[in-house]
């Protein structure tokens, strides 16, 4: 793979510098069978230091994790070499399944077929639907 041309395949780009590791195991990448480049603190303009994670397939990521995980990550979509499609992702208004309540007394504890939902807050946080407890992991 040559990691800087990919024909068909996803970059996720501006990555902060120090999470791109974290984002490939909560992206579930090591479970792509196919090749998955991460490079760490690479020189940016905008940034300083930013991470980059390309992966030389066609396969989805989960923008809501990358927006929970890391909001100004971009996400680039290659097709026969040509970028098709560039987006900041931001911070997704509702998170489900990206993460667990930690709350031992909230109702999805109990009721494992539940949704793990959460919301994000005005002032930025993402809290649990059903007992309002914040998430900690960012
Ligand atoms: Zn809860």
């Amino acid at each position: 793979m040559n990691i800087d041309s990919i024909e068909n395949g996803t970059v996720i780009d501006h990555i902060s510098a120090g999470r791109g590791l974290k984002l490939y195991e909560l992206l579930g990448l090591s479970t792509v069978e196919a090749p998955v480049a991460i490079m760490l603190g690479v020189s940016s303009r905008k940034l300083g230091r930013k991470d980059i994670i390309k992966i030389d397939a066609p396969v989805p990521v989960d923008t809501d994790v990358i927006g929970f995980f890391d909001p100004g990550a971009t996400v680039n979509v290659i097709r026969d070499g040509v970028l098709v499609e560039k987006r900041t992702i931001g911070m997704p208004e509702r998170l489900v399944n990206v993460i667990r309540c930690e709350n031992p007394r909230c109702i999805t504890s109990c009721e494992q077929e539940l949704d793990h939902v959460f919301r994000l807050t005005e002032r930025g946080e993402y809290r649990c639907v059903y007992c309002d407890t914040k998430a900690k992991i960012r």
